[in-house]
């Protein structure tokens, strides 16, 4: 299987930094150098920077139908190449085929649904109080070049939840997407610049990320941030680009809560939750974290989603069959075997995993713990990985109690067959997107993002476009 090195992809050029630095990709399933990605330096910022300000003149001024056709003739080729573009997530990353190829295909989907929304970009017309000769408009306009941060776990779908509205909304976009998994990305760009998007609308770097960020947020060509990625560094991109009074999206952290009343379907709970616990090794932001279950059905639902973590095949995800794949990075396996010593020293009992597997690439098994005390790291901070903590309740009110006890609010999870219990919990659990009686499933067309610390902004729906566009007051008085 081949995997290549990545380059720079500045005003319309695939190019390696100007100073020749690089870095080293590593294929987390076997520990082992696959590749290399340029490492951008100021001067390749800089000019990134100018051409981004002048592809946004060009990419502003495009007929919104010409700007769709371009999106759409790029989602076209992302689809013809999935079977190319799959395996190089699953290398740099580590997660299934499979879930690579879905990856991709819903990549696809998203610049479609998105290049379409661009058509549907409306200003208002307000009639005047007494003056039939003012005409008063509202018009929207795209904000302007923006400079957008990406994380490791969807190396492709991160980019293109910012990438979609945002050339949908006309700005320009300079991605820095994660050094880790830096030829999805590649590919994804690739079909643009294919599919003929002018030199500068949408561009490429890689290097070190406190370096670009510091050097991005602040610069006068950039006018919007939007980031992807942990709650403390989102805080700091937030800071640094409010001091700037730069416009900001932020996706952040989660620790999604999953409540099991005492009403549920538990096989579908356990498929439901577990399916989405497991997917991508738990490095989902949108993964679910913390199980809270009516003690009337605690031990059924424990035992059967122990049963299916232990029926999960983990292994390299080109691997034929392979559901759970390694983790993407050994800061990962460190992370699981803290949060497993401290949890189980703490008193949670192991229903399953709880172990690295093999001494080659980062494998930890699919964990489920039971009766985790409140205290321990795994049920505070975002675990990001392969690990189910459980602990049972008896009113539905305590558990959306403990649901609201951290400062996280992006996804949950609720399994019940009672309208009360499903009305409660959509009135009162405090998250972004709620789930109930099913596994996640967000779409282009519905609002994605959390609220609390898990961030602000939607990158779904219409309100990912309203978050690429200024809005503006134009009134004219007919002389
Ligand atoms: P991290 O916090 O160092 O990095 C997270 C991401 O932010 C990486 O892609 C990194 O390149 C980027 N980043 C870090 N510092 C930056 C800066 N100053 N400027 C711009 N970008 C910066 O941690 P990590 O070890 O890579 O990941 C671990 C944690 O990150 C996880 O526990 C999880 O909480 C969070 N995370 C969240 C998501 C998500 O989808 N929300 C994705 C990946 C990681």
């Amino acid at each position: 299987m081949t995997y290549p090195n990545t380059q720079l992809f500045i005003n319309g050029q695939w190019q390696d930094a100007a100073e020749g630095r690089s870095l080293a990709v590593f294929n987390p399933a076997t520990g082992k150098e696959i590749g290399r990605v340029a490492q951008a330096g100021k001067a390749d910022l800089d000019r990134a920077l100018e051409a981004a300000q002048k592809g946004f003149e060009t990419w502003r001024d495009m007929p919104p139908a010409d700007r769709a056709k371009i999106m759409r003739k790029a989602a076209g080729l992302i689809r013809e190449r999935a079977a190319e573009i799959a395996p190089l997530l699953t290398q740099e990353q580590g997660k299934p085929l499979a879930e690579a190829k879905g990856e991709t295909l819903a990549a696809a989907d998203l610049i479609e649904w998105f290049a379409d929304e661009g058509l549907r970009v409306y200003g208002r017309l307000v009639p005047s109080r007494g003056n039939l000769a003012l005409r008063q408009m509202v018009v929207k306009d795209p904000v302007g070049p923006v400079a957008a941060f990406t994380p490791w776990n969807f190396p492709i779908n991160q980019v293109v939840r910012k990438v979609g509205p945002a050339l949908a909304a006309g700005c320009s976009m300079l991605v820095k997407a994660a050094e880790e998994t830096p030829a999805g990305p590649a590919a994804f760009i690739k079909a643009f610049a294919d599919a003929g998007i002018p030199p500068g609308v949408l561009q490429l770097v890689y290097g070190n990320p406190a370096e670009i960020s510091g050097y991005l947020i602040p610069h006068p060509v950039i006018r919007k941030i939007t980031f992807t990625g942990s709650t403390p560094v989102g805080k700091q991109l937030a800071a640094l680009a409010g001091q700037h009074m730069k416009r900001v999206t932020m996706e952040l952290g989660g620790h999604a809560p999953v409540i099991v009343c005492e009403d549920a379907d538990i096989a579908l709970a356990v498929k439901s939750a577990g399916g989405a616990k497991f997917r991508n090794a738990g490095q989902v932001c949108i993964s679910p974290t913390r199980f809270l279950v009516h003690e009337s059905i605690k031990n059924e639902f424990a035992q059967a989603l122990a049963k299916y973590a232990q029926g999960l095949k983990v292994g390299d995800g080109l691997a034929e069959g392979t559901q759970m794949g390694p983790l993407a990075n050994p800061r990962r396996l460190t992370a699981m075997a803290e949060f497993h010593e401290d949890a189980v020293k703490k008193g949670a009992q192991v229903l399953a995993g709880g172990k690295r597997m093999g001494d080659a690439g980062n494998f930890w098994e699919p964990t489920v713990l039971l009766d985790v005390p409140l205290e321990a790291k795994v049920f505070n901070d975002e675990p990001f990985g392969p690990v189910a903590g459980i602990r049972g309740f008896n009113k539905v009110e305590e558990a959306i109690a403990e649901a609201n006890r951290l400062s996280f609010g992006l996804a949950g999870y609720g399994f019940t067959k009672s309208l009360k219990n499903a009305d409660l919990l959509t009135r009162r659990v405090e998250v972004g997107m709620l789930w109930i009686n099913m596994p996640a499933m967000p779409s282009a067309e519905m609002p994605f993002g959390g609220i609390k610390d898990s961030g602000y902004g939607s990158e779904g729906g219409p309100e990912a476009l309203e978050a690429y566009l200024n809005v503006r007051s134009v009134a004219v008085m007919n002389v």
